[in-house]
Protein backbone atom coordinates (compact mmCIF):
# COMPACT_ATOMS: atom_id res chain seq x y z
CA UNK A 1 0.00 0.00 0.00
CA UNK A 2 1.04 3.48 -1.31
CA UNK A 3 2.03 6.33 1.34
CA UNK A 4 -0.59 9.04 0.69
CA UNK A 5 0.77 11.77 -1.82
CA UNK A 6 1.36 15.21 -0.03
CA UNK A 7 0.50 18.73 -1.40
CA UNK A 8 4.08 20.38 -1.02
CA UNK A 9 7.54 18.80 -1.46
CA UNK A 10 11.27 19.68 -0.78
CA UNK A 11 12.97 20.93 -4.19
CA UNK A 12 16.08 22.92 -5.11
CA UNK A 13 15.82 25.68 -7.34
CA UNK A 14 17.42 28.58 -8.52
CA UNK A 15 15.43 32.34 -8.95
CA UNK A 16 18.80 33.76 -11.33
CA UNK A 17 21.66 32.46 -12.50
CA UNK A 18 24.95 32.49 -10.58
CA UNK A 19 27.38 30.34 -8.30
CA UNK A 20 26.47 26.88 -6.47
CA UNK A 21 25.15 29.52 -3.59
CA UNK A 22 21.79 30.79 -6.01
CA UNK A 23 20.73 26.68 -5.21
CA UNK A 24 17.84 27.54 -3.31
CA UNK A 25 15.99 24.66 -0.69
CA UNK A 26 12.47 25.42 -1.21
CA UNK A 27 9.04 24.14 -0.10
CA UNK A 28 6.96 23.84 -3.57
CA UNK A 29 3.37 22.22 -4.63
CA UNK A 30 4.02 18.27 -5.32
CA UNK A 31 3.03 18.07 -9.32
CA UNK A 32 -0.04 16.74 -10.76
CA UNK A 33 0.03 14.17 -13.85
CA UNK A 34 -1.13 15.50 -16.63
CA UNK A 35 -2.59 13.20 -19.71
CA UNK A 36 0.40 11.39 -20.48
CA UNK A 37 2.16 11.88 -17.58
CA UNK A 38 3.41 9.71 -14.51
CA UNK A 39 4.19 11.21 -11.14
CA UNK A 40 7.28 9.36 -9.68
CA UNK A 41 8.15 9.60 -6.08
CA UNK A 42 12.04 9.82 -6.30
CA UNK A 43 14.68 7.82 -4.81
CA UNK A 44 18.04 9.10 -6.22
CA UNK A 45 18.97 12.41 -8.70
CA UNK A 46 21.62 12.14 -10.69
CA UNK A 47 23.85 15.68 -10.69
CA UNK A 48 25.03 16.15 -14.19
CA UNK A 49 27.29 18.91 -15.65
CA UNK A 50 24.67 20.21 -17.39
CA UNK A 51 22.93 21.36 -14.01
CA UNK A 52 25.94 23.61 -13.19
CA UNK A 53 25.49 25.15 -17.01
CA UNK A 54 21.53 26.23 -16.14
CA UNK A 55 22.63 27.53 -12.64
CA UNK A 56 25.72 29.57 -13.75
CA UNK A 57 23.67 30.53 -16.66
CA UNK A 58 25.93 29.10 -19.91
CA UNK A 59 22.21 27.27 -21.11
CA UNK A 60 19.34 29.73 -20.68
CA UNK A 61 16.95 28.92 -18.15
CA UNK A 62 13.54 28.32 -19.58
CA UNK A 63 11.71 29.98 -16.72
CA UNK A 64 12.76 31.15 -13.02
CA UNK A 65 12.06 29.71 -10.51
CA UNK A 66 13.79 26.49 -12.35
CA UNK A 67 14.12 23.61 -10.11
CA UNK A 68 17.18 21.79 -11.09
CA UNK A 69 18.05 18.71 -12.24
CA UNK A 70 17.65 16.51 -15.59
CA UNK A 71 17.68 12.79 -14.57
CA UNK A 72 16.43 10.78 -11.66
CA UNK A 73 14.95 6.89 -10.42
CA UNK A 74 12.20 6.57 -8.40
CA UNK A 75 8.87 4.82 -8.03
CA UNK A 76 5.57 5.47 -9.73
CA UNK A 77 2.97 6.67 -7.67
CA UNK A 78 0.18 7.91 -9.74
CA UNK A 79 -0.72 8.24 -13.12
CA UNK A 80 -2.16 10.39 -15.77
CA UNK A 81 -4.97 10.21 -18.21
CA UNK A 82 -4.60 7.70 -21.04
CA UNK A 83 -1.09 5.92 -19.11
CA UNK A 84 -0.95 2.82 -19.45
CA UNK A 85 2.76 1.65 -20.01
CA UNK A 86 3.18 1.98 -16.00
CA UNK A 87 1.08 1.66 -12.84
CA UNK A 88 2.24 2.65 -9.43
CA UNK A 89 4.89 0.68 -7.51
CA UNK A 90 6.68 0.20 -11.04
CA UNK A 91 10.84 1.33 -10.18
CA UNK A 92 11.90 3.49 -12.91
CA UNK A 93 14.67 5.68 -14.63
CA UNK A 94 14.34 8.67 -16.83
CA UNK A 95 15.78 11.84 -18.26
CA UNK A 96 13.93 15.29 -18.06
CA UNK A 97 14.07 18.64 -17.30
CA UNK A 98 12.16 21.99 -17.81
CA UNK A 99 8.97 21.65 -16.02
CA UNK A 100 10.46 18.07 -15.04
CA UNK A 101 13.29 18.51 -13.17
CA UNK A 102 14.45 16.27 -10.86
CA UNK A 103 16.60 18.12 -7.81
CA UNK A 104 12.61 17.16 -6.08
CA UNK A 105 10.66 14.75 -4.09
CA UNK A 106 8.45 14.69 -7.24
CA UNK A 107 8.45 15.30 -10.89
CA UNK A 108 5.28 14.46 -12.79
CA UNK A 109 7.18 13.22 -16.54
CA UNK A 110 6.02 12.37 -20.09
CA UNK A 111 5.39 7.90 -18.93
CA UNK A 112 7.29 8.05 -23.12
CA UNK A 113 10.12 9.19 -21.59
CA UNK A 114 10.43 6.70 -18.75
CA UNK A 115 11.95 3.21 -18.83
CA UNK A 116 11.28 0.44 -16.04
CA UNK A 117 14.14 -0.96 -14.12
CA UNK A 118 14.98 -4.32 -14.35
CA UNK A 119 14.94 -6.51 -11.43
CA UNK A 120 18.72 -6.81 -9.94
CA UNK A 121 19.79 -3.47 -10.50
CA UNK A 122 18.76 -1.40 -7.49
CA UNK A 123 17.85 2.59 -8.04
CA UNK A 124 20.75 4.08 -6.57
CA UNK A 125 22.80 1.91 -9.78
CA UNK A 126 20.20 3.20 -12.33
CA UNK A 127 20.12 6.81 -11.10
CA UNK A 128 24.29 6.62 -11.08
CA UNK A 129 25.06 5.49 -14.79
CA UNK A 130 21.49 6.20 -16.67
CA UNK A 131 22.00 10.05 -18.27
CA UNK A 132 25.98 9.87 -18.36
CA UNK A 133 25.74 6.02 -19.87
CA UNK A 134 23.02 6.77 -22.19
CA UNK A 135 25.36 9.36 -23.04
CA UNK A 136 28.10 7.28 -23.38
CA UNK A 137 26.91 4.49 -25.01
CA UNK A 138 24.76 6.19 -28.04
CA UNK A 139 28.33 8.47 -28.45
CA UNK A 140 29.99 5.54 -29.08
CA UNK A 141 27.39 3.04 -31.48
CA UNK A 142 26.11 6.36 -33.44
CA UNK A 143 28.63 9.57 -32.70
CA UNK A 144 31.87 7.58 -32.81
CA UNK A 145 30.76 4.69 -35.02
CA UNK A 146 33.72 2.66 -32.87
CA UNK A 147 35.16 -0.42 -33.92
CA UNK A 148 37.19 -2.81 -32.59
CA UNK A 149 41.43 -2.28 -33.17
CA UNK A 150 40.57 1.78 -33.56
CA UNK A 151 42.30 4.06 -31.65
CA UNK A 152 40.18 6.04 -29.28
CA UNK A 153 40.48 9.13 -26.94
CA UNK A 154 38.84 10.21 -23.92
CA UNK A 155 39.10 13.48 -22.15
CA UNK A 156 38.59 13.60 -18.20
CA UNK A 157 38.08 9.70 -18.22
CA UNK A 158 37.92 9.45 -14.76
CA UNK A 159 34.73 11.99 -14.78
CA UNK A 160 30.68 10.41 -14.99
CA UNK A 161 30.70 9.90 -18.26
CA UNK A 162 34.48 9.34 -18.85
CA UNK A 163 34.88 6.64 -16.73
CA UNK A 164 32.29 4.61 -18.58
CA UNK A 165 33.25 5.87 -21.56
CA UNK A 166 36.97 3.87 -20.98
CA UNK A 167 34.73 0.97 -20.25
CA UNK A 168 32.02 0.52 -22.91
CA UNK A 169 35.32 1.14 -25.28
CA UNK A 170 36.97 -1.46 -23.58
CA UNK A 171 33.90 -3.46 -24.44
CA UNK A 172 34.10 -2.54 -28.11
CA UNK A 173 37.88 -3.75 -28.17
CA UNK A 174 39.25 -0.18 -28.86
CA UNK A 175 42.79 0.69 -28.49
CA UNK A 176 41.75 3.33 -25.65
CA UNK A 177 44.10 6.79 -24.44
CA UNK A 178 42.82 8.27 -21.42
CA UNK A 179 43.51 11.67 -19.87
CA UNK A 180 42.80 13.28 -16.28
CA UNK A 181 44.17 15.84 -14.60
CA UNK A 182 45.66 13.82 -11.40
CA UNK A 183 47.88 10.68 -10.78
CA UNK A 184 44.73 9.16 -9.01
CA UNK A 185 42.32 9.92 -11.90
CA UNK A 186 44.74 8.14 -14.94
CA UNK A 187 44.74 5.16 -12.17
CA UNK A 188 41.37 5.03 -11.68
CA UNK A 189 40.97 4.55 -16.07
CA UNK A 190 43.98 2.46 -15.93
CA UNK A 191 41.51 0.13 -13.91
CA UNK A 192 38.57 0.38 -16.28
CA UNK A 193 40.70 -0.73 -19.33
CA UNK A 194 42.83 2.08 -20.35
CA UNK A 195 45.52 1.53 -22.41
CA UNK A 196 47.66 4.54 -22.25
CA UNK A 197 47.75 7.51 -20.04
CA UNK A 198 48.40 11.18 -20.55
CA UNK A 199 48.06 13.39 -17.91
CA UNK A 200 45.92 16.32 -19.14
CA UNK A 201 49.04 19.09 -18.05
CA UNK A 202 51.69 17.57 -20.02
CA UNK A 203 51.62 18.35 -23.84
CA UNK A 204 49.14 15.90 -25.22
CA UNK A 205 49.59 16.31 -28.93
CA UNK A 206 53.26 15.18 -28.79
CA UNK A 207 52.36 12.00 -26.57
CA UNK A 208 49.95 10.75 -28.61
CA UNK A 209 51.61 10.86 -31.67
CA UNK A 210 54.16 9.09 -29.95
CA UNK A 211 51.66 6.43 -28.67
CA UNK A 212 49.88 6.02 -32.05
CA UNK A 213 53.16 5.78 -34.54
CA UNK A 214 51.76 9.25 -36.25
CA UNK A 215 48.33 7.42 -36.98
CA UNK A 216 46.29 9.62 -34.63
CA UNK A 217 42.96 9.03 -32.95
CA UNK A 218 40.01 7.64 -35.01
CA UNK A 219 37.60 8.69 -32.50
CA UNK A 220 37.91 11.18 -30.00
CA UNK A 221 35.71 12.32 -27.04
CA UNK A 222 35.88 15.34 -26.05
CA UNK A 223 33.83 16.49 -22.69
CA UNK A 224 36.04 19.40 -21.88
CA UNK A 225 35.76 21.59 -24.45
CA UNK A 226 37.21 24.78 -25.12
CA UNK A 227 40.48 23.90 -23.72
CA UNK A 228 40.51 20.46 -25.63
CA UNK A 229 39.58 21.35 -28.90
CA UNK A 230 42.46 22.81 -30.52
CA UNK A 231 44.00 20.33 -29.79
CA UNK A 232 41.73 17.72 -30.90
CA UNK A 233 42.08 18.91 -34.65
CA UNK A 234 45.49 18.14 -34.36
CA UNK A 235 45.19 14.86 -32.91
CA UNK A 236 42.80 13.38 -34.83
CA UNK A 237 43.28 10.99 -37.69
CA UNK A 238 42.66 11.41 -41.44
CA UNK A 239 38.83 10.63 -41.53
CA UNK A 240 38.26 10.58 -37.55
CA UNK A 241 35.66 11.64 -36.07
CA UNK A 242 35.79 14.55 -33.64
CA UNK A 243 32.89 14.36 -31.04
CA UNK A 244 33.04 16.98 -29.09
CA UNK A 245 30.07 17.17 -26.16
CA UNK A 246 30.38 19.30 -23.65
CA UNK A 247 31.80 22.34 -22.32
CA UNK A 248 33.40 21.65 -18.51
CA UNK A 249 36.16 24.10 -19.27
CA UNK A 250 33.88 26.69 -21.42
CA UNK A 251 32.48 26.52 -24.41
CA UNK A 252 34.10 25.99 -27.81
CA UNK A 253 34.22 28.94 -29.90
CA UNK A 254 32.79 29.29 -33.16
CA UNK A 255 34.69 26.83 -35.31
CA UNK A 256 36.05 27.83 -39.07
CA UNK A 257 34.55 25.12 -41.26
CA UNK A 258 37.78 24.72 -43.56
CA UNK A 259 39.79 23.37 -40.53
CA UNK A 260 38.13 20.39 -41.09
CA UNK A 261 39.32 19.82 -44.53
CA UNK A 262 42.89 18.13 -44.37
CA UNK A 263 41.66 15.12 -42.72
CA UNK A 264 38.09 14.54 -43.89
CA UNK A 265 37.18 14.92 -40.15
CA UNK A 266 33.72 13.84 -39.09
CA UNK A 267 32.91 16.73 -36.42
CA UNK A 268 29.75 16.07 -34.19
CA UNK A 269 28.07 18.08 -31.35
CA UNK A 270 25.63 15.83 -30.58
CA UNK A 271 23.01 15.25 -27.34
CA UNK A 272 22.46 12.45 -25.92
CA UNK A 273 18.39 12.75 -26.17
CA UNK A 274 18.90 13.02 -29.91
CA UNK A 275 19.59 9.70 -30.13
CA UNK A 276 17.08 8.17 -27.73
CA UNK A 277 13.92 10.53 -28.57
CA UNK A 278 12.29 7.43 -30.63
CA UNK A 279 11.02 4.95 -28.10
CA UNK A 280 12.19 2.00 -29.57
CA UNK A 281 16.16 3.52 -29.40
CA UNK A 282 15.66 4.43 -25.67
CA UNK A 283 14.21 0.98 -24.90
CA UNK A 284 17.21 -0.19 -26.91
CA UNK A 285 19.85 1.17 -25.93
CA UNK A 286 18.92 1.61 -21.78
CA UNK A 287 18.46 -2.37 -21.96
CA UNK A 288 22.14 -2.60 -23.67
CA UNK A 289 23.01 -0.47 -20.91
CA UNK A 290 21.22 -2.13 -18.17
CA UNK A 291 22.81 -5.08 -18.96
CA UNK A 292 26.26 -4.21 -18.78
CA UNK A 293 25.65 -3.41 -15.33
CA UNK A 294 23.68 -6.28 -14.60
CA UNK A 295 26.06 -8.21 -15.82
CA UNK A 296 28.95 -6.74 -13.90
CA UNK A 297 30.72 -5.63 -17.51
CA UNK A 298 30.49 -2.34 -16.13
CA UNK A 299 31.48 -1.18 -12.96
CA UNK A 300 29.40 1.63 -10.79
CA UNK A 301 31.53 4.55 -9.87
CA UNK A 302 29.80 6.49 -6.79
CA UNK A 303 31.96 9.41 -5.73
CA UNK A 304 29.12 10.83 -3.56
CA UNK A 305 25.92 10.83 -2.39
CA UNK A 306 24.59 14.21 -1.25
CA UNK A 307 21.16 14.62 0.60
CA UNK A 308 18.81 17.52 -0.94
CA UNK A 309 19.72 20.01 0.83
CA UNK A 310 23.42 19.81 0.58
CA UNK A 311 22.78 19.97 -3.24
CA UNK A 312 25.23 23.08 -3.52
CA UNK A 313 27.95 20.90 -2.08
CA UNK A 314 27.64 18.64 -4.87
CA UNK A 315 28.00 21.09 -7.56
CA UNK A 316 30.99 23.03 -5.58
CA UNK A 317 32.91 19.19 -5.60
CA UNK A 318 31.74 18.53 -9.59
CA UNK A 319 33.29 22.13 -10.61
CA UNK A 320 36.32 21.76 -8.57
CA UNK A 321 37.78 18.85 -10.23
CA UNK A 322 37.76 17.02 -7.21
CA UNK A 323 35.49 14.16 -8.03
CA UNK A 324 35.45 11.20 -9.51
CA UNK A 325 32.78 8.93 -11.51
CA UNK A 326 28.94 9.80 -10.20
CA UNK A 327 27.78 12.14 -7.89
CA UNK A 328 24.22 11.26 -6.45
CA UNK A 329 21.38 12.92 -4.85
CA UNK A 330 19.37 10.95 -2.41
CA UNK A 331 15.80 11.75 -1.78
CA UNK A 332 13.30 9.31 -0.47
P1 LIG B 1 32.63 14.98 -15.03
O1 LIG B 1 32.43 14.07 -13.89
O2 LIG B 1 33.38 14.46 -16.21
O3 LIG B 1 33.34 16.29 -14.52
C1 LIG B 1 33.97 17.17 -15.40
C2 LIG B 1 35.47 16.88 -15.56
O4 LIG B 1 35.97 17.71 -16.60
C3 LIG B 1 36.31 17.22 -14.36
O5 LIG B 1 36.34 16.22 -13.39
C4 LIG B 1 37.66 17.48 -14.97
O6 LIG B 1 38.42 16.27 -15.07
C5 LIG B 1 37.34 17.92 -16.40
N1 LIG B 1 37.68 19.33 -16.59
C6 LIG B 1 38.57 19.79 -17.49
N2 LIG B 1 38.68 21.11 -17.41
C7 LIG B 1 37.83 21.52 -16.45
C8 LIG B 1 37.53 22.79 -15.90
N3 LIG B 1 38.13 23.92 -16.35
N4 LIG B 1 36.63 22.85 -14.90
C9 LIG B 1 36.03 21.75 -14.46
N5 LIG B 1 36.29 20.50 -14.94
C10 LIG B 1 37.20 20.39 -15.93
O7 LIG B 1 31.21 15.56 -15.52
P2 LIG B 1 30.04 14.78 -16.31
O8 LIG B 1 30.40 13.37 -16.46
O9 LIG B 1 28.75 15.15 -15.71
O10 LIG B 1 30.09 15.48 -17.73
C11 LIG B 1 31.24 15.40 -18.54
C12 LIG B 1 31.02 16.26 -19.77
O11 LIG B 1 30.07 15.62 -20.61
C13 LIG B 1 30.48 17.64 -19.48
O12 LIG B 1 31.05 18.57 -20.36
C14 LIG B 1 29.01 17.48 -19.78
O13 LIG B 1 28.40 18.69 -20.11
C15 LIG B 1 29.06 16.54 -20.96
N6 LIG B 1 27.82 15.82 -21.24
C16 LIG B 1 27.22 16.03 -22.45
C17 LIG B 1 26.09 15.35 -22.79
C18 LIG B 1 25.49 15.59 -24.11
O14 LIG B 1 24.41 15.06 -24.38
N7 LIG B 1 26.11 16.33 -25.00
C19 LIG B 1 25.43 14.42 -21.86
C20 LIG B 1 26.18 14.23 -20.63
C21 LIG B 1 27.32 14.92 -20.34
P3 LIG B 1 40.05 16.40 -15.07
O15 LIG B 1 40.40 17.06 -13.75
O16 LIG B 1 40.55 15.02 -15.20
O17 LIG B 1 40.38 17.27 -16.26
Amino acid sequence: KMAPIPATMKAVQIAKNGGPEVLEYNDIPVPKPSAGQILVKNHFAGVNYIDTYFRAGLYPAPFFPLTMGREASGEVVAVGDSVSRFAPGTRVAYMAGGESATYAEYTAVDAEKVVAIPEGLSSEHAAAIYLQGLTAWTFIREAGEVKAGQWTLVHAAAGGVGTLLVQMLKSVGAKIIATASTDEKLALAKKHGADYLVNSNDDIVSKLKEITGGHGIDAIFDGVGKATFDADLQMIALKGHLISFGNASGAVPPVNILQLGPKNVKLMRPIVNGYVSERADLERYTSELFDLVISKKLEVNIHNIYSLKDAAQAHIDLESRKTTGKLLIKIN
